[in-house]
């Protein structure tokens, strides 16, 4: 009985684990795409996709689901178990994954057709979504589910978005039991809408994500009344609120907040003002949460059906947006909130809006989320003072700011708390979805705090569940520079600032002082002193 790490493995994203449960029988928790930039190489799957039997599947997010199609694709022909609200969000957003995959693929095709180059594949396409959905098992929460031999399982809410779960896996092997839990994405407390995350259910093995698993959230910031003032502030100068936001969890978040200001009148000036959501994706994303079971939504949410309001709609709420209606919302000169996809303006319809408001300083762009390094969102926040926008110099005159106070994971205190809530601690802990700090920094915290061993292994790791020992600790290997993930918009680098310039020059430096691991002892000396020297000179 093995549990193999290989993806996410000191890294945020692109999350995947192998399991051998019985010797020769295989399944995987997650099969998620690498998103943004990432250090480390990915190991190959250790069996032929034909060989997996089962996919459990945490949640919906691209991260953890978005590879489900080229397993699919590779001949993966057996079931993937989610929640029933996991499984209607994968259908809309493997489907809208697939369309950028094709996009993608037919504007490198035009390119390379003009040099003599060759056709370029999507890395699946709409088709491959389709099928891959007709092989999900919807299941409920807290209900043990008896999938095979040896291998009972059960999904308990893990709070981080609709539908998301942690799974508890009964792994039976010759008589001897054991008991592993996963955590996918520990979830905040008292995010809107969904629960906080079950209490962690006693296991011998824990594999628990780290996002941030050394940060904590800055309490203090509530998002309601920091909302309330830039809606009032930008609409007395007669302007647009535009907001750049993940399509599913974050835009229905910033819904049930607008439907509370209105509700409660605290902003009785502008009582009236629109909301338009320019999403496609995420008004689809909308009407899944307006259907979900009970079960999945807080006691705040119930309170307010109970009442007989809708807790993600109001008067005002335009959802149907046609691109026609898009390019109209420009011309409008009334005080609105634009909410539109493309979370850190790399894609999406934002960027429309972005080239028609940044311009004007009677607008506010306010960011609802975290913006990665090298993205158009993090250049923007920054404070770049124009952008290219479809090969247009826009110059940034709209106010910009960042709702704090909203994150769908729980940070260093949450997590370890989450581990805390089990009656027993777990026997050992495996630490995956975190930069190399966090991985690292959160294994150690593991240790230190609860007296268990924590480990956060890289890439192609093997620990034997029976016995309780590593098969195989591999070492980490380095991407090699400019391999691209496939989400990767091409024009991403265009408009770095000299900041943006120091922070990658730092990273770079980082990444090759971990290649002095092995270097002699003079050398790294040096090489120390040389960098003191940078930052104090004398
Ligand atoms: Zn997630």
């Amino acid at each position: 009985m093995k549990i193999t790490f290989i993806g996410a493995a000191h890294q945020v994203t692109g999350s995947r684990t192998m399991v051998e449960w019985n010797p020769g029988r295989f399944f995987l928790v997650d099969c998620g795409m690498e998103q943004g930039e990432n250090s480390y190489e990915m190991t190959e799957m250790p069996v032929p996709a034909a060989r997996i039997e089962y996919v459990f599947l945490t949640h919906a997010h691209i991260d953890h689901s978005g590879l489900l199609p080229v397993l699919v694709k590779e001949g993966f022909h057996g079931k993937i178990y989610a929640t029933a609200e996991t499984t209607n969000l994968c259908s809309i957003m493997l489907a809208d994954s697939a369309q950028i995959q094709e996009a993608d693929a037919a504007s490198e095709t035009k390119k390379n057709l003009r040099t003599g180059k060759k056709e370029v594949l999507p890395l699946y396409t709409t088709e491959d979504a389709a099928n891959t959905m007709k092989l999900f098992i919807p299941c409920e929460y807290d209900q043990m589910i008896m999938v095979d031999d040896g291998l009972n399982i059960r999904f308990s809410d893990a709070g981080h978005l609709l539908g998301s779960s942690f799974i508890e896996f009964f792994l039976q092997e010759n008589g001897t039991t054991r008991k592993l839990v996963c955590s996918g994405d520990v979830g905040n407390l008292d995010q809107p809408i969904i629960r906080n995350p079950s209490s962690l259910a006693d296991t011998d093995y824990l594999l628990i994500e780290s996002t941030y698993g050394t940060r904590e959230h800055d309490l203090i910031q509530k998002p309601i009344p920091i909302l309330v003032d830039v809606l009032r502030k930008t609409f007395r100068r007669g302007g647009t609120v535009l907001i750049p936001s993940f399509a599913v969890g974050r835009t229905q978040e910033l819904l049930y907040f607008f439907r509370e200001i209105k509700q409660n009148r605290l902003l009785p000036e502008f009582s009236d003002f629109p909301v338009y959501v320019d999403s496609p994706l995420a008004n689809e994303a909308t009407a899944i949460f307006l259907q979900c079971s009970s079960k999945c939504l807080d006691d705040e949410t119930l309170e307010v059906m109970k009442e007989g309001a809708n807790p993600i709609w109001f008067d005002g709420l335009h959802t149907t947006v046609s691109s026609e209606e898009s390019k109209a919302l420009n011309t409008n000169t009334e005080p609105k909130v634009i909410i539109a996809s493309g979370g850190m303006c790399e894609g999406g319809r934002i960027r429309h809006h972005l080239k028609h408001n940044l311009w004007n300083e009677k607008n506010t762009v306010m960011f609802a989320g975290y913006q990665a390094a090298g993205t158009l969102g993090r250049i923007i926040y920054d404070g770049a003072k124009n952008v290219k926008l479809f090969g247009e110099e826009i110059d940034v005159n709209a106010e910009i700011c960042l709702l704090q106070g909203i994150s769908g994971h729980a940070d260093q205190k949450g997590l370890l708390s989450w581990i805390a809530s089990a009656e027993n601690k777990p026997k050992y802990v495996f630490v995956n979805h975190g930069d190399e700090e966090s991985c690292t920094g959160f294994a150690n915290l593991v240790e230190k705090e609860f007296n268990i061993s924590a480990a956060a292994p890289f890439s192609g790791s093997e620990f034997d569940l029976l016995k309780g020992e590593w098969i195989r600790i591999t070492e980490p290997v380095m991407k090699k520079k400019n391999s691209k993930s496939p989400t990767s918009s091409s024009d991403r680098k265009k408009g770095k600032t000299p900041y943006d310039e120091l922070i990658e020059a730092s990273n770079d430096l980082n990444e090759y002082l971990k290649t002095m691991k092995n270097a002699s002892f003079g050398e790294i000396r040096k090489i120390t002193e040389k960098i003191r020297e940078m930052i104090n000179p004398a």
